[in-house]
């Protein structure tokens, strides 16, 4: 008999499909990534080699359906696999997530069976990296300000425009790009008129600047984009001419679910070598772990993560259920990325010195994570985006 309190508990223990995917997984992660994370966060190299034996793996076609070559799993699945990437290389996870939630999402949300057709299969085994460019110089958080204009010309369109901070920038072999084909009317809200576009990266016109310097994510590929009279045909536009901004909206909500996880998967791995190096560590005579404030610091980490990671998991369950999950996937964000953030810096402080170097990697895990309380909206995007959230459901 299934009772209340057992459907409860199969929501948060792992099913059988979803071990058999992440077995290998980490054995593929800890066999091969791990032990490169260092010296590709030191040089910067882009791991061509890993990217395309985890597309072998279904892994950057994670929701695509199997009919164009995907894994077809769900988002929950998906959150727990980028988790674990997470855990082991934050560089790695950010191509992976924003691969599959961004562009690749882009295209399965919003394209018709013919894009579908021409664009996941490639997309879908890492043969055709993707990138999703909407951010600009001047238009972030409020990205509905965006200037990168697709004006009508003969049959198709001709974008122009620049964009910032584009994750596979320079990898990529696909492109989405979000820019203005009409002006908003008066009285009309300013994310009408904006379109999407499908194209590939060989594009003419399509000029990729020099990667970003970054504070972390270091083999993760961040690059500006300028978009001179690059042409498109009308079969390259995504969705509806003008309506673009609501599948951004939920593009970016579903990514955030992924970035969420990512947090999580950074923090835990962080909290893992501080748990081990305080049990061995002797200060005063004993453990340092033995030293209750330092107990208490992981005590407090775990509970954050965990928190975290429910959180995560009511978002993904939503998703998969077909129902509203805006206010949630905000919240696993928001919470997913302090949560993984204040870990990783829990564990540099019960390191202390040793975790101000290299070695014992909780600082590359620090600087990686902090990207997620930036990216697919800010800390205070998901505030606003809850709190808005909130108060129309309570104050109405
Ligand atoms: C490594 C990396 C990878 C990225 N990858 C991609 C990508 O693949 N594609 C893409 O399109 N973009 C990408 N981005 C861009 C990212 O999504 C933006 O950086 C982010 O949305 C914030 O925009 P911004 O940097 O312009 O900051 P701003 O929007 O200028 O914000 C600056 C500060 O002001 C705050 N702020 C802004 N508006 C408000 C408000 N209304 N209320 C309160 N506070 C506010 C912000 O929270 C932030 O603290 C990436 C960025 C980085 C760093």
């Amino acid at each position: 008999m299934t009772t209340r309190a057992s459907s409860q508990a199969a929501w948060f223990d792992l099913t059988a499909d979803q071990r058999a995917v992440l077995g290998p997984l980490r054995d593929y992660l800890q066999a091969e990534v791990a032990p490169g994370a260092i010296a590709r966060d030191e040089s910067g190299e882009f791991p061509f080699d890993i990217v395309k034996a985890l597309g072998a793996m279904g892994i950057f076609g994670l929701q695509v359906p199997e009919r164009y070559g995907g894994a077809g799993l769900d988002t929950m699945t998906s959150a727990l696999i980028i988790e674990e990437i997470a855990a082991v290389d934050g560089s790695l996870c950010l191509t992976v997530a924003s691969h599959n939630s961004l562009c690749t999402g882009h295209v399965l949300r919003a394209g018709n069976e013919a894009q579908k057709q021409e664009w996941l299969p490639k997309l879908a085994t890492a043969e055709s990296l993707g990138a999703w460019a909407l951010t600009e110089p001047g238009a972030g958080s409020d990205a509905a300000s965006l200037q990168t204009r697709a004006e009508e010309v003969g049959d198709g369109f001709q974008i122009t425009g620049n964009k910032q901070f584009i994750t596979q920038g320079t990898v990529g072999g696909t492109y989405v790009v979000v820019a203005r084909t009409d002006n908003a009317l008066p009285g009309e809200r300013p994310a009408k008129g904006i379109s999407a576009f499908v194209l590939p990266g060989d594009a003419p016109g399509l000029q990729r600047g020099k990667p970003e310097k970054k504070l972390g994510l270091h083999s993760s590929d961040t690059t500006p984009l300028t978009f001179e009279a690059v042409q498109v045909g009308r079969e390259q536009l995504l969705g509806t001419r003008g309506q673009a901004f609501d599948d951004v909206t939920a593009v970016l909500a579903g990514g955030r679910i992924g970035i969420g996880a990512m947090g999580i998967g950074l923090g835990r791995a962080a909290l893992e070598v501080a748990a081990r190096y305080a049990s061995e560590r002797e200060q005063f005579g004993r453990p340092i772990v033995r030293h209750q404030a330092v107990a208490f610091k992981i005590a407090a980490a775990a509970m954050e993560l965990e928190a975290a990671r429910l959180l995560v998991r009511k978002a993904a369950t939503l998703r998969d259920q077909g129902r509203d999950y805006t206010e949630a996937a905000a919240m696993a964000k928001l919470k997913g990325s302090v949560a993984g953030v204040d870990a990783c810096d829990a564990a540099i402080q019960i390191l202390g010195g040793y975790g101000y170097v290299r070695d014992y990697e909780v600082e590359r895990m620090w600087r990686d994570a902090r990207l997620t309380r930036i990216g697919e909206g800010t800390d205070e995007i998901q505030h606003l985006i809850i709190a808005r959230q909130y108060l129309a459901r309570t104050v109405a």
